[in-house]
């Protein structure tokens, strides 16, 4: 997607401060963390959100939780834990409509979310 801020970061054309990368999928920092480890881990192919993902999808999906959880491990989140969030859409706090994993630790997270 030409107008997208994280197709470009794949691309290259934005830079990052990159975690991990695949075939199918890239991890970075969240430019304006949240918590002391705050990361994205997100697809390469341009998927606007899980509430419009299709079926065939589900499977890269599994794929990015799996990797989320082995970089929060990585990141020291192993023992306390961390949280995974999945914006979709305006009410959800979408801003970025390219699907994305969050995750955050490093603290203890409060709920529910304001
Ligand atoms: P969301 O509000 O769930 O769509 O999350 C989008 C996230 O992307 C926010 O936490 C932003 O801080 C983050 N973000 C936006 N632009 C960049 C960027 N260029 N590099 C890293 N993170 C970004
Ligand atoms: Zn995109």
């Amino acid at each position: 997607m030409d107008d997208c801020i994280f197709c470009k970061i794949i691309a290259g054309e934005i830079p990052c401060k990159k975690i991990y990368e695949d075939d199918r999928t890239l991890a970075f920092h969240d430019i304006t963390p949240q918590a002391p480890v705050h990361f994205l881990v997100i697809p390469k192919k341009h998927i606007k959100n899980v509430m419009e993902m299709e079926k065939a999808d589900s499977g890269l999906l599994g794929e990015l939780l799996f990797r989320a959880q082995e970089l929060a491990a990585e990141q020291g989140c192993g023992e306390k834990g961390a949280r995974f969030v999945v914006n979709c859409k305006s009410d959800g706090g979408q801003t970025v409509d390219h699907l994305h994993i969050h995750v955050l630790g490093g603290r203890f997270m409060h709920w529910p979310p304001g």
